[in-house]
């Protein structure tokens, strides 16, 4: 079975070819033309989308050495994300299964993101929980199969990737900050400064409050020295990186132990971040958790886990028609 996947939800226009359960390309064009708005606009990744999806999808296909007439089923993302870049993808998708008469699937982003666990071995055991961080979502996953999986906990407000790049952002440094951070971070004392953590019950995260306590923060101080941020860049970022952290991993390890499952899978952009790589991995010495962390091009949006998740789908013969329409709030 030979599955043609692509992604297009946010600013990454990516295709993938799975070939008999192997990624055998997974080509990622990712939009630069946002850094200069200091975020994604939705109207100009639209735009780009239409511009790269042909190059990168004969790319994938070029790549894995899988000609057109050799696909068993194309693909797409149907939400959730930008509905103008879903379009893209969907149609192109549509089209794509239309003129090679083969099947069409729809893919849940999130579910994706998660399923990504499955394209290499070591692959978790069912039941896990999976921690899914992104820029646009912050969950806790309980996954019982491939489809079958429940939404235990999840932010109120922004997502913890959000917070990464807005308080990127307040630093003055480029769009997408997150990575940014994760990297001044690395030559700073994750205990200079302490931000407040915020009370949220149960299982639910919350990451507005340290947004604004951090905004303040910086006011305060650069009123007293203007160049604060430059002399403290480091301590800065290894404060506010080891603040979400542990805000992360408050939930997961409450998770763990209300749900009595020991397989910790994290998924997401932010699962690319060393701070959160280092600290779950540690948890997971510490309390006897098998814990699964994503190769770092499968953290961040890539058509792979599109075509792993089809897969299942695949399998389980879920297929759609040309009636589908793109879903931008689709839930898990
Ligand atoms: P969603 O998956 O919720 O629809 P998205 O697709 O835009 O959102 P991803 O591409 O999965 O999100 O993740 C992007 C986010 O990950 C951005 O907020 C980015 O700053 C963050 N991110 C990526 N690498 C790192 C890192 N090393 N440290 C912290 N954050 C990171
Ligand atoms: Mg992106
Ligand atoms: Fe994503």
């Amino acid at each position: 079975m030979n599955i043609v996947a692509i992604e297009s939800s946010c600013d990454e226009t990516s295709a993938a070819v799975l070939a008999n359960g192997q990624i055998r390309s997974n080509i990622i064009a990712t939009q630069l033309i946002h850094e200069q708005y200091g975020g994604v606009v939705p109207e100009l990744a639209s735009r780009a989308h239409q511009q790269h999806i042909l190059p990168v999808v004969d790319r994938a296909l070029a790549d894995a050495g899988i000609p057109k007439r050799d696909l068993s089923a194309v693909a797409f993302t149907r939400g959730p994300g930008l509905l103008g870049s879903l379009l893209v993808g969907a149609s192109f998708a549509k089209a794509m299964a239309l003129g090679l008469n083969i099947p069409l699937i729809e893919v849940n982003h999130m579910q994706a993101h998660i399923l990504a666990h499955f394209i290499e071995a070591p692959r978790p055991a069912f039941p896990f929980l999976c921690l899914t961080v992104s820029g646009g979502h912050t969950q806790l996953v309980r996954v019982d199969g491939p489809l079958t999986m429940t939404v235990i906990g999840q932010t109120q407000d922004d997502a913890v990737g959000e917070a990464f790049d807005k308080s990127a952002k307040l630093l003055g440094l480029p769009y997408p900050g997150g990575p940014l951070i994760d990297r001044y971070a690395k030559d700073g004392n994750p205990l200079a400064y302490r931000f407040p953590m915020g009370e949220m019950p149960g299982l639910d995260f919350s990451f507005s409050g340290i947004k604004t306590a951090i905004m303040y923060f910086l006011r305060d101080n650069t009123k007293q020295n203007p160049d604060f941020i430059n002399q403290h860049l480091a301590n800065i970022c290894a404060s506010i990186q080891h603040t979400l952290v542990q805000m992360l991993l408050t939930k997961l390890k409450r998770a763990a132990r209300e749900t009595g499952i020991s397989q910790i899978a994290i998924a997401g952009g932010v699962s690319a971040n060393s701070g959160l790589r280092m600290a779950v991995t540690q948890a997971g010495h510490e309390l006897g958790w098998t814990v699964f962390i994503p190769r770092f091009e499968y953290c961040t949006d890539n058509a792979a886990m599109i075509a792993m998740a089809a897969q299942f789908k695949y399998e389980a013969g879920e297929f759609t028609d040309q009636a589908i329409s793109p879903m931008p709030r689709m839930e898990l």
